[in-house]
């Protein structure tokens, strides 16, 4: 069960309060949008549940148990960037198994015995190209599996991105903009997949997007964020249809 719980999340920078505390809900398995405009608070919010900020205030739980004390990799789940934080050096194999590799290092470091055993390393390498093929089959990149981002266009550097979200199987996938570098044909075309992979999957996504076209299209619920608080939750027709606030009603686009 991939719940995430949010309660009175709050954070300041400095003297700027960016959170005001937070409470929020998100389903195991549900699509849940955060939007708003510009320095709302979306991307603190999301490295927060992702670990990668640490709140002021409040708590984090996901699948029911408190994450607050764990760090970004021993949380289930798997963080999806607007800029892709791929590496440049490292093929597109090297770049969606970097996850695995990582953890397998973890344990090498804690376990020093393991480092002399060489023929255990390869076995371990091997599961590891295994798991990389057929995250990369699920999003077509087999035959780019070698190649470096920099030979690889928007949508596809884009789709390692979520490969390498997807090969620790998380339960819970955080993904911040994750378009926003695309063109707009492509921008509409990876809505779609976005929407498959959520189906096919069965996680929970949280998805945070300044565009409220992506926002009504994908998601089971949204959560309209300003000045670092939910303005309104709701199902996209909701938020249409019956718009909490005039601010709500701007920024969905609703009928006057
Ligand atoms: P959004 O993702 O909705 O655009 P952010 O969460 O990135 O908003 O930022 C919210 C506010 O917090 C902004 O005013 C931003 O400048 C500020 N902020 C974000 N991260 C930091 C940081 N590491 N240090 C100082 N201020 C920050
Ligand atoms: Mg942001």
């Amino acid at each position: 069960m991939a719940t995430v719980a949010l309660s009175s999340i709050a954070k300041s920078f400095g003297s700027t309060r960016v959170l005001g505390g937070v409470d929020l809900d998100i389903a195991d398995g549900e699509f849940l949008t955060l939007v708003g405009p510009s320095g709302c608070g979306k991307s603190t919010l999301i490295r927060i549940i992702a670990g990668l900020e640490h709140q002021d205030a409040g708590g984090v739980a996901i699948g029911g148990a408190p994450v607050d004390h764990l760090r970004p990799h021993e949380r289930r789940v798997a963080m999806v960037f607007q800029s892709y934080a791929l590496y440049p050096h490292m093929t597109v194999r090297a770049n969606i198994g970097l996850p695995l590799t990582m953890s397998r290092l973890r344990l090498w470091q804690r376990l020093p015995l393991l480092r002399l055993l060489s023929a255990q390393r390869r076995r371990v390498m091997r599961y590891i190209d295994a798991d990389v093929a057929a995250v990369a089959g699920q999003l077509q990149l087999d035959h780019l599996l070698d190649r470096k981002p920099a030979q690889l266009s928007g949508g596809q550097r884009q789709r390692v991105a979520l490969g390498r979200a997807m090969v620790r199987s998380p339960e819970v996938f955080l993904m911040d903009e994750p378009l926003s570098n695309l063109d707009a044909k492509l921008r509409v075309h990876m809505r779609t997949e976005l929407a498959e992979l959520h189906k096919r999957l069965g996680a929970t996504f949280i998805y945070v997007t300044h565009d409220q076209v992506e926002a009504m299209t994908m998601s089971d619920r949204v959560a309209m964020m300003d000045a670092g608080s939910i303005l309104q939750l709701g199902a996209p027709s909701e938020l249409y249809e019956r718009p909490a606030s005039l601010k709500v009603a701007q920024f969905i686009g609703s009928p006057a």
